[in-house]
Formats: C-alpha cells, structure tokens, sequence
C-alpha cells in the first residue's frame, strides 16, 4: 500500500536551542504532544538543513527549498513574493516589494516600526492607490494591504531598476533614510527616485486619513508612513504540477507564505480566523487542509505562532502555543491515505530572537513508510531517527518516491 495524498505541515520556527527558563530544555521538549509523539512513533524521523548546514533560512527562501526549488536558483528578493501574496499579480518586469505600515513623530522621526501592529488597513492603502500619482515618471504601482501591518508594491514602467536600498531604519528614532540605487545605473536611480516620491506623496494621503485621525485620537500611533524594502523583480517558476504530477493548495496566514504557493501554482485558500500570530483560529486552518484534500494530492500548511513566540523571545509562551497546534492537528493524523509530512522551515531559538540554522525536526508518516524508533517529537528524540540528516531541497524527492510519483534513475 501507498498514500496518494500530501499534507506538508510546515511548523513555522517551531524548532529551538536549550533555554534558560525551561531548565535547559527546548519548548518541544517541554510542551505535552501527543499527537505529535504518535506520528513520530507511527512514521521516520530525522532532521533537516532546510537550506545547508550552517545557512540560516528565511522563511521565503526554506520554503522555496521545502517545494524543491533550490533558493539559490530561483529567489530574487523577497518583495514580489510577499506582492504575488497579498494578491498583486506581479507580470515580467515588474518590481516588487515588501512594506510596513509604521509611525514618524512631527519630526518625521520613526516612533514604532509597526504602527502599533495595525491591521485592517485596506482603506489606507485603498487611498494611497487613489491619491498617490507616480505617472509623470511614467510609473504605474498597485499597493495593497497583507496580514497585520505589513503591505506590498509593485512598480511597473519603462527603466526600472531593482537594487535599491531600503527608507527601513531598522530602529526606532531616527528619520527613514531616503532610497538610493545599489549600483551606478539609471534604472536603479529612477527606481530610488520614484520610492522617494512615492513616500512621500503617502506621509501625506496617510497623515491626512479619517482612519489615522481616529487612531490619533484614541491615543494610538498612526499608521502615517510607509517602509518599503526587499526589491526584486519576478523570476520563472515552473509550475508544481508540471514538476511534480500533483496538484495542490497552500493554506496560511502569512502573505509571504501565500505569495510562494502561488508562484510555483498552488491554489491559495484563504481561511476566516488565522491571523500569523498565537491566536490564530488553527481548527479552522485544519479543517480547510482536509476539504482541500478530497480535491488535491497535495497541501501545504503553514502555521506561524510558534516562530512569533521565538521572535519575541517568549520560550513559554512558545511550548504552550505547540500543545495548541498539537491539540489543534489531531485530524490531520487521521486522513486515509495520506502520507503525513511535519517540520519546521527552520529553527526560531528564543535565546537569539531570530532565525538559527540549527537542523529542523522531520517525520514522515503514511502506509509504506519504514517506521523507526523515535517516539517522540522534538530536536533531539527525532536527531535518532532514520532518516537522520536530509537536505529541504531533497524532501519533495523522498515524497514522490513514498507515493509512487518517482521516476526511475537509470534501467
Ligand atoms: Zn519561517
Ligand atoms: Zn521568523
């Protein structure tokens, strides 16, 4: 017997380092996962450089090599994943890229780099894409709104270049740099040119908007100017089904997630309640995962909580967010003929607040699959499984071959 169906739950972050307020130990070493346990009993586990050793993945780019498209190959800059993602359909030559809804002071100083985590800002992006105007540089743009206070552009027009900086300072109470172009070339200095007088023709429809006014005056910070970084123009993808023979879906809170599922031509579906974040609605994410699955061989889950919680630094918060997902994926384990893929796209440690490059957990799990002896899932049980240490660039291989999709190498 072989599955005929893929879920591939990507726990965003999930994996970690030894930390200091759990005594040593890592959230999925402390969290109580049952779930989890039984499909590590029940499949093979091992553990995964999502990229190579030593690399410290972004998500884009440890998704990319997850689906089997090696980054190196095919990523040109985050921003016109995260545009594709929020719903821009990025054509040839389009440049696109990622931005955050933040706050300046009078002074034009940035006083949070979030605005506050806003969301819901489609009527200010809606007004930016009707008031700003760009055409006498021969510019068009579409702007929209993804999840929380992040939004994407996209820049099309005659000359554009993509290697600019970034008007991100990075850090509070400074003014947002101007954009300068990266290389001595006129594309890249119309493009700076443009983002320049993009934001600023936005300070103003943005300080101007009933929604900031409101927010103002409820004593919240405005969402009064645009940070805009993470260039690049769109590159060739071939599509999953041409490559793999399987069609599928994307499921995620996360426009860049979405954006990546969509340009190597996953459905992407939308689901009511998830947000990126802890509170995210996770029985709805999961119920979506097995409709799609009566309809397509494959779906991509992406759950994003637990690598928020690393950010933040917040190892308990983190150990009690992944007896949630456990709770919450109790369903997927039970899908009949499915081969069940779990892993993390790379490691969140709360000791650094960011990304590592310390091996993910992996299991795989469905009828036909060896099953060792690991029984439990976390960094180090799974480190003894066998399948020991695999590549991301080699997982979607070693799924089509456990479902019978594989070509035969050679007589
Ligand atoms: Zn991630
Ligand atoms: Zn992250």
């Amino acid at each position: 017997m072989t599955a005929h169906k893929v879920i591939l739950l990507v726990l965003d972050g999930v994996s970690d380092r030894p930390c200091p307020e759990l005594g040593g130990k890592t959230p999925l070493q402390t969290a109580r996962t049952p779930v989890l346990d039984r499909i590590a009993r029940e499949g093979i586990c091992g553990i995964m450089d999502t990229i190579g050793p030593g690399i410290r993945p972004g998500s884009d780019t440890a998704h990319l090599a997850l689906l089997g498209y090696p980054p190196e190959q095919y990523y040109t800059g985050r921003g016109p994943l995260e545009a594709e993602g929020t719903g821009i359909h990025m054509k040839p030559g389009m440049i696109g890229f990622r931005c955050n809804y933040a706050t300046v002071d009078a002074d034009g100083k940035v006083t949070d780099r979030r605005a506050g985590r806003i969301h819901d800002t489609d009527a200010l992006s809606k007004a930016v894409q009707e008031q700003v105007d760009l055409s006498r540089f021969g510019v068009e743009f579409v702007f929209r709104s993804g999840a929380g206070h992040r939004a994407a552009l996209a820049l099309s027009g005659e000359g554009l270049g993509q290697c600019v900086s970034s008007n991100d300072p990075k850090k509070e109470g400074v003014v947002p740099p101007e954009f300068d172009a990266l290389r001595d070339r006129p594309g890249d200095e119309k493009t700076a040119f443009v983002l320049n007088e993009f934001v600023a023709q936005a300070t103003r429809v943005l300080s101007n908007h009933p929604v900031n006014q409101e927010r103002l005056a409820q004593g919240l910070p405005p969402a009064n100017v645009v940070l805009i970084r993470g260039g690049g123009e769109m590159g060739h993808f071939e599509p999953f089904k041409e490559r793999y023979g399987l069609s599928g879906s994307v499921i995620c809170a996360a426009s860049l997630i979405s954006g990546i599922g969509k340009v190597v031509g996953l459905r992407h579906v939308p689901v009511p309640g998830t947000t990126g974040s802890i509170n995210s609605d996770l029985d709805a994410k999961v119920a979506a995962t097995i409709r799609e699955l009566q309809e397509q061989d494959f779906v991509l889950v992406n759950i994003k909580g637990a690598d928020e919680a690393g950010h933040d630094g917040h190892a308990g918060e983190k150990s009690a967010f992944i007896e949630r997902i456990d709770a919450a994926i109790a369903p997927l384990a039970e899908v009949p003929d499915c081969l069940l893929v779990v892993c993390a796209d790379h490691s969140t440690p709360c000791t650094i607040k960011d990304h590592s490059a310390d091996p993910v957990p992996v299991v795989i799990r469905g009828d036909g699959v060896r099953v060792d002896r690991v029984s439990h899932f976390d960094e180090y049980a799974v480190a003894e499984g066998g399948l020991h240490r695999i590549h991301g660039c080699d997982l979607m291989s070693i799924i089509e071959d456990l479902i019978n999709k594989a070509h035969k190498y050679g007589a």
